[in-house]
C-alpha cells in the first residue's frame, strides 16, 4: 500500500487533483464512503497523485520503510485543514475585514488612534498559505490595528521605499515607525517574531 492521505490536512473532496492525475484509475472517489481512496491493486507507485496535490496531503512511499516513516510523520502532524486557510503574512486573507483598499490607506492607517500594521502584499500563492507565519501568531495579545493592501500600483512603495513583498509597515499617530520587508516562512518564526516585538515595544 505505497499510497498514504494525510487526511489532517486534505479537505477530502471528489475533485481532488489526485484522482484526475492518476493513470491507472487507483486514486479514485468512494462514493459509498463519501472519501478519496485508493486501490492497492492497481496503483502502480507512478507519483502523479503526490506531485499533483497543492498542499502535500498526498504521499507515496517507495518501500515498506519508506512507509512507516511517512505514516509516524503524518501521525506526529498537528496541523489541520483550516490551519492552511487562516490569514497569514504574505497571503490572501481569509476574512475580508482585513483587506481594505489602497485609497483607504490614509483614513485606515495614518488616521488610526490606535497603533496600526498594514500588511502590502501582492502574493496570494500556496506556499503563502501554508508555510508563512498565522497572523494571530504573529500578534497575539498585541493591542494594534492590523489590515492587509492588495497593490494595485507603486505609489505606496514609493512613499514607505519598499523594495520588497510582503511588507508590514508599523505606524504610530500617523509616523512610520518600523518595516519589515519580505516573505518569512514559519522556519523564520523567531526571527520575525523578535522584529515585530522590537518594533512594537
Ligand atoms: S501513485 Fe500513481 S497509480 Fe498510484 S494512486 Fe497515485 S497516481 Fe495512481
Amino acid at each position: 500500500m505505497p499510497v498514504l492521505v494525510n487526511f489532517k490536512i486534505c479537505d477530502n473532496s471528489r475533485d481532488c487533483s489526485g484522482i484526475e492525475a492518476c493513470p491507472t484509475g487507483a486514486f479514485y472517489w468512494d462514493e459509498d464512503n463519501k472519501t478519496i481512496a485508493v486501490d492497492d491493486s492497481k496503483c502502480s507507485a507512478c507519483g502523479g497523485c503526490e506531485k499533483s496535490c497543492p498542499v502535500g496531503a498526498i504521499r507515496v512511499a517507495k518501500n515498506s520503510k519508506e512507509y512507516s516513516r511517512i505514516k509516524k510523520e503524518i501521525d506526529a502532524d498537528t496541523r489541520k485543514v483550516s490551519d492552511l486557510f487562516i490569514d497569514r503574512y504574505g497571503a490572501e486573507p481569509k476574512d475580508p475585514a482585513f483587506l481594505i483598499s489602497q485609497d483607504k490607506f490614509d483614513i485606515q492607517i495614518l488616521e488610526s488612534v490606535k497603533m496600526s500594521v498594514v500588511e502590502l502584499f501582492d502574493n496570494d500563492s500556496i506556499m503563502c498559505l501554508l508555510y508563512s507565519i498565522p497572523i494571530s501568531v504573529l500578534f497575539e495579545g498585541m493591542d494594534i490595528k492590523y489590515r492587509k493592501i492588495r497593490m494595485k500600483d507603486d505609489s505606496l512603495l514609493g512613499r514607505y521605499d519598499v523594495g520588497k513583498l510582503p511588507c508590514l509597515l508599523f505606524f504610530r499617530d500617523g509616523k512610520i515607525v518600523g518595516k519589515i520587508e519580505g516573505y518569512f516562512g514559519i522556519e523564520k518564526k523567531k526571527e520575525i517574531l523578535s522584529k515585530v516585538t522590537e518594533i512594537i515595544s
